[in-house]
């Protein structure tokens, strides 16, 4: 099984050692480990280098930060385009919802056009190379990242940990879009229905770790296996076996990421 969606690069040194060798003997061989700036994207190169072929790095500027300055992005899309052949795909990348509800609540404005903008960077950046895109677009923000990839003809993308209106998830699916499933699949109603309606060959399974998890998984260290428990879950929406169910999310994966 592959972690579709992780952040290898916030976990402690020592940990990442741990978290690698545990995983493999429990059937999780592979990782997508996302970044968040242009420090985090250097150390995933890095961890992906020390553990080749397990973990594939993405490289991009996570959405829900403030907003780089000029200089900023411009050296990180310089270096992205030096380690465009060890990149697996662009990510994270995306708009910020959460940032915006609580800078809202905090009586201040958001510059939305000034993120859109970055991420249209991003976008014509992953056209460029072709790669794929991993975004982190919910809700609204959701409706906003299909436009935006229409209108820079990308194809490829993959809506992490997703939610969203109905119309939106429709939309999603004929364009053939990929989302992925966090341990939330176990206890969030939300997310059950959502599964139960996406196209079977378009899914996969994430931790989004260190992130950490309530329910069954309150208290832990979030790891890669985690991933088993949401395959499990999908396994019975689906009525299918476990078996059948790795197999499809192991293929869709693969077949995303090319790996
Ligand atoms: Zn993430």
């Amino acid at each position: 099984m592959i972690d579709a969606h992780i952040h290898l690069d916030q976990y402690e040194d020592a940990a990442i050692d741990q978290l690698i060798k545990k995983m493999r003997p429990s059937g999780v061989d592979g990782l997508i480990s996302v970044s968040t700036n242009l420090e985090s994207s250097k150390t995933n190169l890095a961890l992906s280098k020390l553990y080749p072929g397990i973990v594939h790095p993405a490289f991009g500027f996570h959405p829900e930060n403030p907003l780089p300055s000029q200089e900023e992005l411009r050296q990180l899309l310089s270096w992205m385009q030096l380690h465009a052949q060890y990149m697996i795909a662009v990510g994270e990348i995306g708009l910020p919802y959460y940032l915006r509800r609580q800078m809202t609540r905090e009586g201040s404005d958001i510059d939305m056009t000034a993120y859109v903008q970055l991420l249209e960077q991003f976008l014509g950046f992953a056209k460029q190379h072709d790669k794929p895109v991993v975004l982190h677009a919910v809700y609204e923000d959701a409706d906003l990242a299909c436009d935006l990839l229409e209108k820079h003809h990308i194809h490829k993308a993959h809506f992490h940990w997703f939610k969203g209106a109905k119309h939106t998830v429709q939309r999603m699916a004929e364009r053939g879009y990929y989302i992925s499933f966090t341990p939330d699949l176990l206890n969030e109603a939300e997310i059950i229905e959502l599964a139960r309606s996406y196209p079977l060959d378009r899914v996969m399974v994430e931790t989004d770790g260190p992130w950490p998890f309530k329910g069954i998984f309150e208290g832990q260290l979030t790891q890669p296996p985690m991933i088993l428990e949401v395959a499990h879950a999908w396994a019975s929406i689906q009525k299918i076996t476990f078996e059948a169910a790795c197999l499809q999310l192991r293929e869709n994966t693969r077949r995303f990421y090319g790996i």
